[in-house]
Parts: C-alpha cells; sequence; structure tokens
C-alpha cells in the first residue's frame, strides 16, 4: 500500500488541510479546508496576519511617541500635554480662528521631515499661543513617524540651576532637544536668568540656546517679547538663528502674531 505524508502526519495526530474545491483568484492558488471547517487560502491568511502585525507596530510606534513627547516634555502647565487643535476654540473671523488656520497650515508642512524652518508665535501672556504650539506637535505625531518635545524655558533652565546645588537635572538635556525632530521652545524671554541681570546666569543660557538654535533646523518658539525686546536680550548671532527661515517672504505665513489681545504694538 501506497503511504501518503498527509496519511503519515496524520498519525502523529497532526491536522493536515485537506484540498477543498474552492479557488483563490486573487493569489490563483486552491484553497485548503481549515480546522473549523471552511476554505482558506493561506496565502490570504499570510497576507491578514502581515496586515495585523503592520497595524499593530504602527499602533506601538505612535504610543511610543506620545510617551515620550508626554514624558520627556518640560510642559510648565501640565494641561498642555494634552493640548490638540480640536480643544482650541475659536470664535468665527477672529484672530485667534486665523492664527489656528495658520497652525493647521505650518503644522501639515511640517509632516514632511525636509522642511525646515521655524516658526514664532508672539503676543501676550493667555492669548493661546503655547497651546497652539503644542497642537502642531500633537498633530505631526499622530500624522508622522517624528519625535517632538516641548520645553517651558524657565522651567527647564531653573531645574538645571536647581541641579548645580544637588537638584535633579531636567529631563530633557541639550543633545535631547536637538535630537528631536520638532521642538517646541515655549515662552522665550521669560526666563528669570535673562531678566535677572546675572550676567554668569545670563551667558551660561544663552550658550545653551545657541546649541540649541545653532543645531536645530525646525523649532517652534512662544515668546512674550517684541522683536526688539529679543533682540536686545539675546546676542545677534542667537537671534539670526532664532529666526532661521524666517524673513520678509515667509513672516506673514511663519509668524503667528496675536496683535488684537491687549498689547497692539505688534511683531517686527
Ligand atoms: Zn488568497
Amino acid at each position: 500500500m501506497e503511504c501518503r505524508s498527509d496519511d503519515f502526519v496524520a498519525t502523529l495526530g497532526m491536522f493536515v488541510p485537506k484540498r477543498s474545491d474552492e479557488y483563490c483568484e486573487k493569489h490563483d492558488s486552491p484553497k485548503y479546508v481549515g480546522k473549523n471547517g471552511k476554505a482558506i487560502c493561506y496565502q490570504c491568511v499570510k497576507e491578514n496576519v502581515r496586515r495585523k502585525d503592520e497595524v499593530l507596530a504602527k499602533d506601538y510606534l505612535f504610543k511610543k511617541r506620545k510617551y515620550s513627547l508626554e514624558d520627556n516634555s518640560i510642559w510648565g502647565d501640565p494641561a498642555l500635554g494634552k493640548a490638540t487643535f480640536d480643544s482650541y476654540r475659536t470664535k468665527p473671523n477672529s484672530e485667534e480662528e486665523f492664527n489656528k488656520t495658520k497652525a493647521l497650515k505650518l503644522a501639515n508642512q511640517l509632516l514632511d521631515r525636509k522642511q525646515e524652518f521655524n516658526i514664532i508665535l508672539s503676543g501676550n501672556p493667555g492669548v493661546g499661543k503655547s497651546h497652539l504650539a503644542a497642537s502642531i506637535l500633537r498633530y505631526v505625531i499622530e500624522n508622522s513617524e517624528q519625535e517632538c518635545l516641548f520645553i517651558n524655558i524657565d522651567e527647564w533652565y531653573g531645574a538645571i540651576k536647581d541641579s548645580w546645588n544637588g537638584g535633579e537635572k531636567p529631563k530633557a538635556n541639550v543633545q535631547k532637544i536637538v535630537n528631536a525632530d520638532l521642538v517646541v521652545i515655549d515662552d522665550l524671554g521669560t526666563e528669570t536668568s535673562m531678566k535677572s541681570q546675572l550676567k554668569e546666569a545670563n551667558d551660561d543660557l544663552q550658550g545653551r540656546l545657541f546649541s540649541i538654535f545653532d543645531r536645530r533646523k525646525r523649532t517652534i518658539i512662544t515668546t512674550n517679547m517684541q522683536s526688539t525686546e529679543l533682540n536686545s536680550m539675546y546676542n545677534a548671532k542667537l537671534i539670526s538663528r532664532m529666526f532661521l527661515g524666517i524673513n520678509k517672504r515667509t513672516q506673514d505665513e511663519r509668524i503667528i502674531a496675536f496683535k488684537n489681545a491687549v498689547d497692539k504694538r505688534g511683531f517686527l
């Protein structure tokens, strides 16, 4: 008697799929009867598994970016960690609505890692600059594979100074800030070191900021300061790095100014 290999496997107690009468046109191959009695194409099964793996991998990587943003950032206000464009409410035809549209357009451009320019959000405290800046980061991690960081500069530098006296260093050091794909430097110009006029701390901070801005090509800055005030606070080399990609031609697009809120001097 002829001994078929299938019979041999069956004697070992393993499941042996039998060929069915059905045919998978997509893969131009016969279907087999699975354990549940249904005819299946093994190529289709393989593809489904691969697709599920891809979805899982994508989800995993998104969560990793989200946790990295939430955990490594220095928010100042922790609520900013959850800020999105959806939660940025605007009144119709308001300056806020106009600025939100601008920010969303820039966020879409930044989905492409090759887009290298800085963005400046300026205006008085409380007008929603930081919320919009955080929303851009959120949008970018949701729609591309980029690592983002949000750094409130006063809190960040405060932690650095505390670490000189034995305190804990900030979670994000200069190198980490340099390495991220997209970074928000929040509340530039309100650092107490810059206000205190203590030359040592002032020079140290400017040195760190220069290391960051000199090596980064895509940074979002929020500030309460006017450009003239920034010019008098920081040295010219640093200022020119902060304005990377912002010139006469691009300033309307890349500077998001809140002018209607109290201070009407405007920016630039
Ligand atoms: Zn198939």
